[in-house]
């Protein structure tokens, strides 16, 4: 005999009467759905009659009309970079490395920058429907408090780089950091700190070990650019006379704590090896598009089922921060290279944004879908702007219509953050101001024309 229904058990907050998009493992679309949510997490996904019988809130959003589903997740972002926004268009990653962004950072950076770019970046992620991002930058515990401000989830990697960086002047002093850093917000309900090494190319040997030491000893993720380039895998052929994955592979780095970004130049063998040691991987087709680095073998990813999820990479090389962009470039890159309208489906590359970019963060067990007992973290999406008119099937409108103005509210762990489109927990105004100021500081000090 079933234990029968509780009638109006209260909860905090019940989104009602959308076109709710699960996203679980069945990806049921409620047509008139509805959505509990207490203390921050779903306790019921259903018909919103069965949801409305049930329980009561104080608090009720409807979304007539409207699609409901899990928020985005951008799976590898570096924040702070959106004060260099279009700061060197049109370059090829090393150029664009050694001779813009490091001179630029070690020239600007310091945390009143990081904490400026990155409240530009949390306003624009949020207005985008992203409720979870992955980033690594340095400063990252100014990172942290700034996010935790603006009620976003979040993998934060605080950088070591085997050269002087502005916040840490050696590797020393940034391994000390990073530990007490991940001490400090470890626990954290929407913080999961962890530690970044720029990529094996920054980062010898010996310090990739101590990074896999330490992220061990305080179970935290290793967040990692991995095979960006064809100048770092033949480099790494060159030297090791391996794949930059093989060689992570042989000295202890590839492991369930990793999350490794980009994985353009991989092969089969690469990507079996992944598979067994079950490395998040991160897609970020625009930043792979515009910096000429390549296209990850996305199609060969999903056929092993490897959690691959999508970023946007830094406003540096991208140059926004829209998974509706990614989404909409991951469907169509791969199809025009394999010549194959049906690889990498809207299906697939929202799932890329939602679940399986939740898996790629090693978070699937709390975000990426809409289910009893997962965090409520949830947005909703007007259908009925011009560029939605007429409306396509689900998930091609979602893929291939949907922009990030689209987007009208924004909850994260049961918290609204952006109602009706306007931010709850930022002043935009003073943000682009300030925005403003630091970017004619930047142009000043590289004395670039304004
Ligand atoms: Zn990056």
């Amino acid at each position: 005999m079933s234990t029968p229904r509780p009638v109006d058990l209260p909860v905090d907050l019940i989104v009602c009467h959308g076109i709710v998009v699960t996203m679980d493992p069945q990806r049921r679309v409620l047509a008139d759905g509805a959505i509990a949510i207490r203390d921050g997490r779903i306790v019921a996904v259903d018909d919103a009659a069965t949801v409305l019988a049930a329980y009561s809130a104080s608090e009720h959003i409807d979304a007539s009309g409207q699609v409901v589903h899990p928020g985005l997740i951008n799976g590898h972002t570096h924040g702070p970079m959106e004060l260099f926004r279009g700061l060197a268009d049109d370059e090829l990653l090393d150029d664009w490395l050694q001779h813009t962004i490091f001179p630029a950072e070690a020239l600007n950076v310091d945390e009143a920058f990081v904490r400026t770019g990155m409240r530009l970046a949390l306003a624009e992620m949020i207005r985008g429907g992203i409720s979870t991002f992955a980033d690594m930058y340095y400063f990252e515990a100014a990172v942290a408090d700034e996010t935790a401000r603006a009620g976003m989830r979040a993998v934060l990697g605080q950088v070591v780089i085997d050269f002087p960086a502005p916040d840490n002047a050696t590797q020393g002093e940034a391994m000390a950091c990073v530990d007490r850093f991940v001490g400090t917000w470890q626990g954290h309900r929407l913080i999961t700190p962890a530690i970044a090494p720029h990529a094996p190319y920054t980062v010898c040997d010996a310090h990739l070990q101590q990074v896999q030491a330490l992220a061990e000893r305080r179970s935290c993720p290793v967040v990692m650019h991995v095979a960006e380039t064809r100048q770092e895998r033949d480099e790494c052929l060159r030297l090791h006379g391996c794949s930059p994955v093989q060689h992570l592979q042989g000295i202890g780095l590839l492991s369930e704590r990793l999350i490794a970004a980009h994985m353009v130049w991989t092969d089969e063998d690469d990507l079996e090896r992944v598979r067994q040691h079950g490395v998040g991987l991160v897609h970020n087709p625009q930043s792979n598009m515009k910096l000429a680095s390549g296209i990850a073998p996305v199609p060969a990813m999903l056929s092993l089922d490897l959690p691959v999820g999508l970023g946007t990479d830094s406003s540096a090389s991208n140059n926004a921060l829209s998974l509706w962009d990614e989404m909409n470039s991951a469907a169509k890159l791969h199809k025009v290279i394999h010549g194959d309208p049906k690889v990498v489906s809207a299906r697939e590359a929202f799932e890329m944004a939602t679940i399986r970019g939740a898996a790629s963060l090693h978070l699937e067990n709390e975000i990426g879908s809409l289910e009893v007992g997962k965090r409520a973290d949830i947005a909703i999406v007007a259908m009925d702007p011009i560029n939605q008119t007429p409306l396509a099937s689900l998930y091609s409108a979602l893929v291939y219509d949907t922009k990030a103005n689209d987007v009208r509210d924004l909850i994260v762990e049961g918290r609204p953050i952006l109602r009706h489109r306007q931010l709850l927990t930022l002043d935009e105004t003073q943000i682009g101001a300030e925005g403003l100021r630091a970017r004619q500081q930047v142009v000043q000090r590289l004395g670039l024309q304004p």
